[in-house]
């Protein structure tokens, strides 16, 4: 009988799926890696899974601990999947534009979840960072596995997203696309491709480019921090789980292209997924068209994955919703988001 003991174990080997109709008229190879696939829906699974057996094995987490942590709701299922098996309590903390619905699905997997405003610098008493550290100083036992700084965030993605991209594509991989957020996935999963691919022949594709996909107005892709309702990804300061030497560019995405084109990904490949997959996509297709600007050839040969770190069903009130999506102007008309042309 071929059965898991427990789901936790099968976080990672994700597939790559073609994308073929958003990228119509586009002679690169585009692969999706479909994220939402893992037992927790998300990308995070992978690193919540690391950081707790570092922790584990370096004594900063012992039986009976609490596991405190700001994060957006992926990183927290992943936390909470691995904390019940092992029997930790979870407290998380969201800031408030986090969607109701991911705050339930925390609390069904069994966590707590405290609510902080968004709109605070993150040096503010009340911003989900100091409110985080606030709790594990309180909460006897607590150990914070600070996914903006911890090295294993980066290190899960070097051990299992990069070679499973690598393999899947028998090494054949041009280009990699990925969202940042804390930077853990681009760092780690970068890394990997561009050590994997150091000594490949220029007629092979040479070194693996690896580019950012950043939300307009995020510090990544030279933005001052300002507001952006893609979750997940962009920052307001530099976390020490980005590695700056990994990318070899940043693109920045509007939120209008961002949910147009998540749309687009459910309508037309049958991938319901979140709007950080939607802004890395735009990403991944304006490269596609720049590489085929430049150079014909070497556009038809490329072989461009992009990582989908999320599902959709966490944004069902959100980019799925017409009038939600019609109060910030994202749709203009009838139509409007699925048919923009978010190459623009
Ligand atoms: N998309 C979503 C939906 C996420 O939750 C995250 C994690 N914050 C990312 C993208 C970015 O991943 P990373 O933190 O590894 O940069």
């Amino acid at each position: 009988m071929k059965y898991a003991q427990h789901i936790s174990e099968l976080v990672g080997h994700t597939p790559l799926v073609k994308l073929s109709s958003v990228t119509d008229g586009l002679a690169a190879t585009v692969l999706a890696k479909v994220e939402y696939l893992n037992p927790g829906g998300s990308v995070k699974d992978r690193i919540a899974l690391k950081m707790v057996e570092a922790a584990e094995a370096s004594g900063e987490l012992r039986p009976g601990g609490t596991i405190v942590e700001p994060t957006s709701g992926n990183t927290g299922v992943g936390l909470a999947l691995v904390a019940q098996r092992k029997g930790y309590r979870c407290v998380f903390v969201c800031p408030d534009k986090v969607s109701q619905d991911k705050r339930d699905v925390l609390r069904a997997y069994g966590a707590e979840v405290v609510v902080t405003p968004t709109a605070v610098a993150p040096d503010h008493p009340d911003s989900y960072y100091s409110v985080s550290d606030r709790l594990t100083l309180e909460i006897e036992g607590a150990w914070k596995p600070n996914q903006y700084a911890n090295q294993n965030g980066p290190l899960s993605h070097y051990e299992s997203t990069g070679p499973e991209i690598w393999a899947d594509t028998d090494g054949r991989v041009t280009h990699a696309v990925l969202g940042v957020g804390t930077g853990g996935t681009i760092s780690g999963t970068g890394r990997f491709l561009k050590e994997a691919s150091a000594d490949r022949a220029a007629e092979d594709g040479g070194r693996v480019r690896i580019v950012g996909a950043d939300p307009a107005g995020s510090v990544y892709s030279g933005g001052d921090g300002r507001p952006y309702l893609v979750e997940g990804v962009g920052e307001d300061f530099w976390p020490t789980a980005y590695d700056p030497s990994v990318p070899d560019e940043i693109l920045a995405v509007s939120d209008a292209d961002s949910f147009a084109m998540t749309r687009r990904l459910a309508r037309e490949e049958g991938l319901l997924v979140g709007g950080s997959c939607g802004m890395a996509v735009v990403a991944a297709l304006r490269l596609a068209r720049r590489l085929q600007d430049e150079d014909p050839e070497a556009a038809a040969r490329a072989v461009i994955v992009v990582l989908l770190p999320d599902g959709g069903r966490g944004y069902l009130s959100k980019i799925f919703n017409d009038s939600w999506m019609r109060s910030y102007g994202f749709l203009s008309s009838e139509q409007g988001a699925t048919v923009a042309d978010v190459l623009r």
